[in-house]
């Protein structure tokens, strides 16, 4: 099984290795010898509760997961991850205090911002602490200083603080955590969709982490959960009753964390091919050094995009804040009128594809995520220089 390797920059589902899914499509007719494939087994058979295990320790080695959080797999996306976090964080906080507190959203993005909707349309108590657009003339594009909203974290009772790592539509990529959050109690949760396992983080300083897995880390289907184990034993804590009397919305059971948990990722089907997928991914980093050895590969990806558009500032838009440009999102659009066609016609005519921007910005978007190697985003670079020498 071959292919050209492709210089693909879809946002989402994203490239994967294909050394990954060479091994994958093999594991899909016949897993190990067994004369089935691994999408075909009971996923509580041996073989599958390997594959939840393999995972399972992987990721841990990746991420250096510290013994206090607990990691799991569940359906869905996401969307799913946010929808679930709303309900599972607030029981958490009224099995810790006996009340459901306020929800804290930080809107950086696309994302961020249907999270807090998310939350709102379930009747879960939410705010947004701050919407970046009100700090940079209605766009997204910046993240506001801490001084304009970390005093708000005191003046109430947050349950928890949301907030999307990285915007994917929007191209804004927090660089670190905020300082007002780490150094508060209140519980962390964040969104890591497009950006795990592109950099190092300190996974102790999260209460959740969420992804879905259709960009860094395999195919749609699944979304990663890295959750404390502390928030686990208060969501176990809160019992239905007092909930409902709270007016806590109750949280559907196949998405209830401890539920999830308690039956290691198994308690309904998990789509374990999905999930050999991950592992399979997650193996190829490991080989290839580890997180360090990916970030650094990312930073330069980064580094030659956003230099080489950088060179052109009359000719191309860059909307992002240098402080918190995305390393996996590139987010530009075209100053002159008229060429954007062009710009894609050209790069389709080398094999470069998937740049189109959202639909709700426009524009172009280069997603060059773990996947995309340094020599497609070469490629691009020659592109992007040609094109603007010629049109300029
Ligand atoms: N969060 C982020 C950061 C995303 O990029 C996306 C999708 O692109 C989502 C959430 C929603 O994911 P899904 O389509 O799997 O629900």
């Amino acid at each position: 099984l071959e292919r050209e390797e492709p210089n693909y920059f879809g946002a989402g589902p994203a490239l994967l290795p294909t050394k990954v899914l060479q091994q994958a499509a093999k594991d899909l007719i016949d897993y190990q010898g067994i004369g089935l494939g691994i999408g075909e087994i009971s996923h509580r058979s041996g073989d599958a509760t390997d594959v939840i295990e393999s995972a399972k320790a992987n990721l841990r080695k990746l991420m250096n997961i510290p013994a206090t959080h607990e990691v799991f797999f569940m359906q869905g996306g996401g969307t799913t991850g946010f929808s679930s976090l709303a309900t599972n964080l607030t029981a958490a906080h009224v099995g810790r205090t006996g009340s459901k507190g306020t929800a804290g959203y930080l809107i950086t993005g696309s994302w961020s911002a249907k999270a807090l909707e998310e939350a709102e349309r379930l009747g879960v108590d939410c705010e947004a602490l701050f919407n970046a657009k009100d700090f940079n003339n209605g766009k997204f594009g910046a993240i506001p200083p801490e001084s304009a909203w970390a005093d708000k974290i005191k003046s109430k009772d947050y349950s928890y603080v949301y907030l999307c790592e990285n915007e994917t539509v929007h191209g804004v990529e927090w660089p670190q955590l905020p300082k007002a959050l780490t150094e508060s109690s209140i519980e962390i949760v964040a969104d890591l969709s497009s950006d795990i396992l592109s950099r190092e983080i300190d996974v102790s300083k999260y209460g959740v982490i969420m992804a879905g897995a259709q960009k860094n880390i395999g195919l749609a289907g699944l979304t990663l959960y890295i959750v404390k184990k502390s928030i686990l034993q208060d969501i176990s804590a809160a019992p239905l009753d007092q909930l409902r009397k709270l007016g806590v919305p109750i949280t559907p059971v196949a998405f209830e964390y401890p539920t999830v948990v308690k039956n290691n990722s198994a308690y309904n089907t998990i789509p374990i091919f999905t999930l050999h997928v991950i592992d399979l991914v997650l193996r190829h980093i490991l080989e290839k050094g580890g997180i360090p050895a990916q970030q650094k590969e990312n930073e330069l990806k980064a580094q030659l995009l956003y230099e080489t558009l950088d060179k052109y500032p009359d000719f191309f838009n860059l909307p992002v804040a240098k402080d918190c440009r995305s390393k996996m999102n590139v987010v530009f659009t075209l100053k002159k009128e008229g060429l954007d066609k062009d710009f894609l016609q050209g790069a389709a005519d080398r094999k470069l594809t998937g740049l189109k921007g959202h639909r709700s910005v426009g524009g172009f978007r280069a997603s060059i995520y773990n996947a995309v190697s340094i020599d497609s985003t070469k490629l691009l670079v020659q592109y992007i220089e040609d094109f603007a020498s010629k049109n300029a």
